[in-house]
């Protein structure tokens, strides 16, 4: 079995409270073996460059880790992008200089700078923003500069904040047509926990769009808990495995330098049981 955490924020995140080596503290203790920090780069219309995010802090204090952690935990330079394929120059400089392991694409922003968190979903219709994020999924995932996409239904975790109930599956010709994008391109899917200790009550996304990625021919996924605290880093990961093993997955997906590794989910069931307690309970902590 393979305990990973493939989406974790620090303190080199705007939104981040934890230094990377508190995160590593709390990785080890919750029993995983291998994590990767993917601090945020969230460029905006109005803040192209984006210098709240300095890669060289990001990159030392990886470093830093990966050597006080050496046998305990294997630690990835990892980076989530946010909206990248619109500023494909500054992504693209962060790329081309930088050794990461590892990097997430997501759409937080619709253009104009409008957050999916920001939308008020009691009163917006809720169709249409589906959509558009939709759209601007499909832009992303044909910009092809990233490994993974990161949570693929993400205005289910707001919206739920609102009360109310999405399901991508609703979107499914729009939803497909973006996972065989993915997979022709060799690229993967992450199952984000964070939906799990949040309003959502579960993954993003959960069990039938994995399966449906899975079905259409996709092979990488990771596991992420998308922790700004350490306190979260781990949790659901069992959960994430579950859904993953459920969707008929053997393996999930690690990274080292961009380069994908398989590592199989199944191993001996009792060992599996004790991580499961531990990290069920540090899940419902
Ligand atoms: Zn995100
Ligand atoms: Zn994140």
């Amino acid at each position: 079995m393979s305990f990973c955490d493939y989406h974790i924020h620090s303190n080199n995140s705007t939104d981040g409270h934890h230094s990377v080596m508190e995160i590593c503290q709390r990785a080890v203790e919750a029993g995983l073996q291998e994590i990767a920090i993917t601090d945020h780069f969230e460029p905006t219309e109005n803040n192209q460059a984006y210098g709240e995010y300095n890669p060289i802090h990001h990159l030392f204090d990886t470093l830093k880790a990966k050597a006080a952690f050496r046998n305990r935990l294997r630690v990835k330079f990892g980076i989530e992008m946010g909206q990248p394929e619109r500023y494909p120059e500054e992504a693209g400089m962060l790329l081309d200089t930088y050794p990461y392991d590892y990097v997430l694409a997501s759409t937080h922003k619709l253009p104009g700078d409008v957050d999916m968190g920001d939308i008020d979903y009691v009163h917006a219709d809720v169709k249409y923003y589906c959509r558009q994020y939709l759209r601007h999924l499909k832009e992303l995932v044909k910009w092809n500069r990233f490994d993974c996409i990161g949570h693929l239904d993400l205005p289910k975790r707001y919206a739920a904040k609102c009360g109310i109930t999405i399901s991508f599956m609703d979107y499914r010709e729009e939803v497909e047509e973006i996972l065989k994008i993915l997979i022709e391109n060799g690229k993967g899917i992450e199952i984000n926990t964070s939906g799990l200790r949040q309003h959502a009550r579960t993954c993003l996304p959960d069990l039938d769009i994995v399966k449906l990625y899975k079905s259409l021919g996709g092979q990488v996924i990771t596991i992420g808990s998308d922790a700004h605290y350490a306190g979260d880093v781990g949790k659901g990961i069992v959960k994430g495995l579950e859904i993953a093993k459920e969707a008929g997955f053997e393996y999930i997906t690690v990274f080292d330098g961009r380069k994908p590794e398989w590592k199989r989910i199944s191993q001996s069931a009792s060992v599996y049981a004790v991580q499961k307690d531990y990290l069920k309970i540090a899940c419902n902590s």
